[in-house]
């Protein structure tokens, strides 16, 4: 008898602004959609966000996805680096620019700090360009360990953020 494999929930972050960064993150979503053992359940609008950190490179567009998976985080991690690789991603620096990034928000209500993987992801709740569009997708979730996100975003309200008009999306 075939028992149903555990899936789980995660969110995941979706940025870019290098090379046509609209383009890149509908790609993702279509990538995401098809990860192995995987669905892709929501996705939010596109945000235009001024960059954090390093403020000499464009505006970023940001989204967030919820899939459901019976990948270990793990194997997820790996599978979303493999994307970001197939988009040309090259790291070069802390807060440099980029075709692609793929974070994982939160998987279920779990909370690791491993060498390469820390959940929930650890800037998320300071940063209105994962927090507004989550909100969209999710409006009643929690951070483990945090609150709301409801509570956070009041807290990044001076982040400019804006939502990609649908003309601007081709
Ligand atoms: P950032 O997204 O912070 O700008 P990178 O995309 O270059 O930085 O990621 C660097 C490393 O961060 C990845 O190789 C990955 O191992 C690690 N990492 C730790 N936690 C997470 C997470 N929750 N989601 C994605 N990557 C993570
Ligand atoms: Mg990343």
């Amino acid at each position: 008898m075939l028992l149903a494999a555990p899936y789980s929930h995660a969110f995941i972050a979706l940025g870019s602004n290098l090379e046509n960064p609209i383009h890149h993150i509908l790609q993702a979503f279509d990538e995401l959609a098809k990860l192995p053992t995987s669905r892709l359940l929501e996705y939010s609008s596109l945000y235009r966000s001024a960059p954090v950190g390093r403020l000499d490179q464009p505006d970023f567009i940001n989204a967030v996805a919820l899939i459901e998976t019976a990948l270990s985080p793990q194997a997820l991690l790996n599978a979303l680096l493999a994307i970001e690789q197939q988009h040309g991603r090259i790291r070069e620096s802390l807060n440099a620019p980029r075709t692609l990034d793929l974070d994982i928000l939160m998987i279920d209500d779990l909370q690791c700090k491993e060498n390469n993987l820390t959940l929930p992801h650890p800037r998320m709740h300071q940063r209105a360009f994962v927090l507004q569009p989550l909100m969209e997708i999710s409006p009643n979730c929690h951070i483990p360990g945090q609150g709301t996100i409801a509570q956070s975003l009041a807290a990044c309200s001076e982040q400019r953020l804006e939502q990609v008009k649908e003309n601007d999306i081709k």
